[in-house]
């Protein structure tokens, strides 16, 4: 064969149907990973802010730029989610409390009480014993009051 005749092969094949078709599903999968990006960088970006604005901005910053945009996203982030950063808080914020307050968990059913509770208000458990002088709340075990040294 010569070289026009490999010349007329390709063009055949560039112009036939399956070459047509080969491009055009590409097209349509490249336009479907596409959109997949755009819509993973929408969802992972709400999780990871609060204003709606961003993860509509860095969506588009995709559409846009595609690869590109995907990676400046990945590098630009924020680095948690949402929702761990606000567990994160509310477990500080009850340490701080437990802190302030002096308070610890009922042995029984675990609900916060303040260190001179008499009895759990969650469970009724009795914790401490008031002094039969000054009514201080004393430990359990305790067999004088340190206030007022009167023998329980
Ligand atoms: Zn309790
Ligand atoms: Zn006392």
């Amino acid at each position: 064969m010569d070289l026009f005749g490999y010349i007329e092969k390709i063009q055949d094949f560039i112009t036939s149907p399956i070459w047509k078709y080969l491009i055009y599903s590409f097209i349509f999968v490249l336009i479907i990973v596409w959109l997949a990006f755009v819509y993973w960088t929408y969802r992972d970006a709400k999780l990871r802010s609060e204003s709606a604005v961003s993860s509509v901005f860095w969506a588009l910053v995709v559409l846009v730029l595609n690869f590109l945009g995907l990676i400046i996203y990945l590098i630009l982030r924020p680095p948690e989610f949402i929702d761990d950063v606000v567990e994160r808080d509310l477990e500080i914020e009850r340490m701080q409390i437990l802190l302030d307050n002096k308070q610890s968990n009922c042995p029984a059913c675990g609900g916060l009480v303040k260190d001179d509770f008499l009895i759990c208000p969650y469970c009724r458990k009795k914790l401490r014993n008031s002094c039969i002088n000054c009514g201080k709340p004393l430990s359990l075990n305790w067999k004088v009051c340190p206030y007022c040294r009167t023998t329980q």
